[in-house]
C-alpha cells in the first residue's frame, strides 16, 4: 500500500521516533508548528477518524491510553494540545489516522 505512513511504520521511510510498542508509533512532526510537534499513529491502517470501528478503537483507546506519556517523554511541561485532522474540510493531507500532539510553549488560541 502506498502510505507514507504505513511506510514510516515499516522503516521504509526514516522517521525520529519518540515511542513504539504493538499497537501504535509515535514520532516528530517533518514539519512542526510548535516546539513539540508529535504525531501518534495507529500500526493499523486506518485512513482516518471515519474509519474508526468497534473492530479496530481499541488502537483509538490504546494511543489515548499513552498520550500522556508521549506527551511527556517529547518534552511537554506546561500541558499540550491533541487534535485529529479528518476529511478536507479539516484539511487532513495524509489518510492514516494520525493525533497531533502540540506543546512545548504557549499555543495560540485556537478555534476549539
Ligand atoms: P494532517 O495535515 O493530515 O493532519 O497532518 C499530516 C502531518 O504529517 C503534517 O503535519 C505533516 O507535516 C506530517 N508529515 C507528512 N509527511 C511526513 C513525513 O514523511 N514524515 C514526518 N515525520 N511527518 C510527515
Ligand atoms: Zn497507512
Amino acid at each position: 500500500m502506498d502510505c507514507i505512513f504505513c511506510k514510516i511504520i515499516k522503516g521504509e521511510i526514516p522517521s525520529k521516533k519518540v515511542y513504539e510498542d504493538e499497537m501504535i508509533f509515535a514520532f516528530h512532526d517533518i514539519n512542526p508548528e510548535a516546539k513539540v510537534h508529535v504525531l501518534v499513529i495507529p500500526k493499523a491502517h486506518i485512513p482516518s477518524m471515519d474509519g474508526v470501528t468497534e473492530e479496530n478503537s481499541d488502537y483509538v483507546r490504546h494511543i489515548f491510553e499513552k498520550i500522556p506519556q508521549i506527551a511527556r517523554e517529547a518534552g511537554t511541561t506546561g500541558g499540550y494540545r491533541v487534535i485529529s485532522n479528518c476529511g478536507p474540510d479539516a484539511a487532513q493531507s495524509v489518510p492514516h489516522l494520525h493525533f497531533h500532539i502540540l506543546g512545548g510553549e504557549e499555543l495560540p488560541a485556537h478555534i476549539v
